[in-house]
């Protein structure tokens, strides 16, 4: 009888552990974006970084490329041209810019449809052409000028999943969540003023979907409309659109 009691209190035991295990683990796991390509299938050839650049991530910082982005370009190739263009820093920009980039300057890049291409990887600190302390900074960023388009929602969603799932990976909260011009204050506009829009105010709309998909939730991503002043143009995501733009612009 007592050894029936004692087995019992023990399965209850490990049954409550069990059913708290699992609650936690529903509540802590952000599955990976869709949409992702890691470094390894678009084929990046970075070169090795050194020990001294390693880091432990605490903040998720965003930009933009700050180059205005047509629906005629090929993801890959901007992210092989960016790279191979870092490696060749010292020979083509002159100094303080000459600085050797062994890989992208950023962590993960986002195209105008979506898609998430892995970048540098996440146990390095990133690059920058400001001043600010590197280490620490996820750098996540989104392809195009947003000085003079406007993301698209595919990009803004793959971002706040993105930027889920590495709070959730490296166990960050949501007041992680940064931008270049706030971190290197006064020396750049990045991430362009119709991206940075939904990380201003409180409270400000970004944190809130991300926030949302840690929950468990499907965020409700709603772009606002143009800025007073701002750029009109949502950023092309195939060549018809284009063409159609251009028919618009003429
Ligand atoms: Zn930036």
């Amino acid at each position: 009888m007592k050894k029936r009691i004692g087995f019992s209190v023990t399965t209850g035991l490990l049954l409550l552990g069990l059913r708290l295990g699992i609650a936690e683990e529903v509540r802590g796991e952000v599955p990976r974006p869709p949409r992702f390509v890691t470094a390894e299938e678009w084929g990046s050839q970075p070169d090795p970084i050194g020990d001294d650049r390693r880091h432990t991530p605490r903040y998720v910082t965003l930009h933009h490329a700050g180059v205005v982005w047509t629906p005629d370009r090929d993801p890959v190739t901007f992210l092989r041209n960016l790279q191979a263009w870092g490696k060749r820093r010292p020979e083509l920009e002159p100094p303080p810019r000459n600085t050797y980039w062994p890989d992208l300057p950023y962590h993960f890049l986002i195209a105008s449809d979506g898609q998430i291409f892995a970048g540098r990887p996440v146990i390095y600190e990133p690059e920058s052409n400001t001043q600010y302390e590197l280490a620490g900074h996820l750098g996540v960023e989104l392809m195009g000028n947003f000085e003079e388009q406007r993301p698209s929602q595919p990009q803004v969603e793959s971002a706040v999943r993105l930027v889920a799932w590495l709070l959730a990976e490296h166990g960050l909260p949501v007041s992680a969540i940064s931008t270049h011009a706030k971190v290197a204050a006064g020396q750049t506009s990045c991430p362009g003023r119709d991206f940075a829009r939904y990380l201003e105010g409180e409270p400000a709309p970004f944190p809130e979907w991300v926030a949302q998909v840690l929950q468990g939730q499907t965020p409700q991503i709603e772009l606002g409309p143009p800025l007073e002043g701002g750029p009109t143009q949502v950023i092309g995501t195939s060549a018809a659109e284009s063409a159609t733009e251009q028919a618009v612009i003429e």
